[in-house]
């Protein structure tokens, strides 16, 4: 099922997923009903699996328990927060979703699309964002603007880089193959250009 008001952005790390979420909240607050979430986490404990999935050795999990714990902290966000969120007829604006997970464990990890695809029809169905913004940055550029003083989640960002090579051209590819959903960004681009952008897809195919 698609809820038109549940909105995700996706891309490498420090692409400005985080920087544009903030700012489109801002834009669409005006009565106070936007919730503004991530994954992993968004709920109290689906952020303790966070924890567990951001942090430490690269190669601390199993691709599989990876998969799980990942698809674990999906299911209590998903019910505990952004449903019924949608359902009170909020916006939900997350940062980070299923794409992710096709992208990091399938497309550039160990896991098959395949299992990935089973696991997310038992564990959410159908459920979908009604559209996607994937902020496109070279990774050199993304994961230098991502290592600044006091961030500790660098699990993901201490991968090789030709595994955020890969991460961006496999962005490219899930774009390409969702082309209805999926609105393509240059995060080369200004903050301020990069909002109007968005604001620009927003007014166009929500609003
Ligand atoms: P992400 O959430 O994708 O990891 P952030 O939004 O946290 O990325 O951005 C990472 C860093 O890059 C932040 O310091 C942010 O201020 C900066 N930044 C974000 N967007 C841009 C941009 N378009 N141009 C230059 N710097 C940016």
């Amino acid at each position: 099922m698609k809820y038109k008001k549940f909105i995700t952005f996706e891309g490498g790390e420090g692409s400005g997923k985080s920087t544009q979420i903030k700012l489109l909240a801002k834009k669409i607050d005006i009565s106070r009903n936007v919730c503004l979430t991530r994954e992993p986490g968004g709920t109290e404990s689906a952020e303790e699996i966070r924890k567990l999935l951001v942090r430490g050795k690269v190669d601390k999990w199993s691709s599989i328990s990876e998969l799980l714990l990942l698809f674990a902290a999906r299911k209590d966000h998903i019910d505990n927060l952004i449903l019924p969120s949608l359902k009170s007829n909020k916006w939900v604006l997350c940062d980070r979703f299923v794409d992710s997970t096709y992208v990091y464990q399938g497309m550039c990890g160990k896991t098959s699309l395949e299992l990935i695809k089973k696991i997310e029809t038992i564990i959410i169905g159908k459920f979908k964002p009604s559209l996607t913004f994937l902020i496109n940055l070279d990774p050199e550029i993304g994961l230098k603007r991502s290592r600044r003083p006091g961030n500790k989640d660098l699990r993901y960002e201490n991968m090789d880089i030709n595994f955020h090579k890969k991460v961006y051209r496999s962005y490219l590819k899930l774009a390409s193959l969702n082309k209805q959903r999926i609105v393509l960004i240059d995060g080369s681009k200004s903050i301020t250009y990069i909002e109007n952008q968005i604001w620009k897809k927003i007014k166009n195919k929500i609003l």
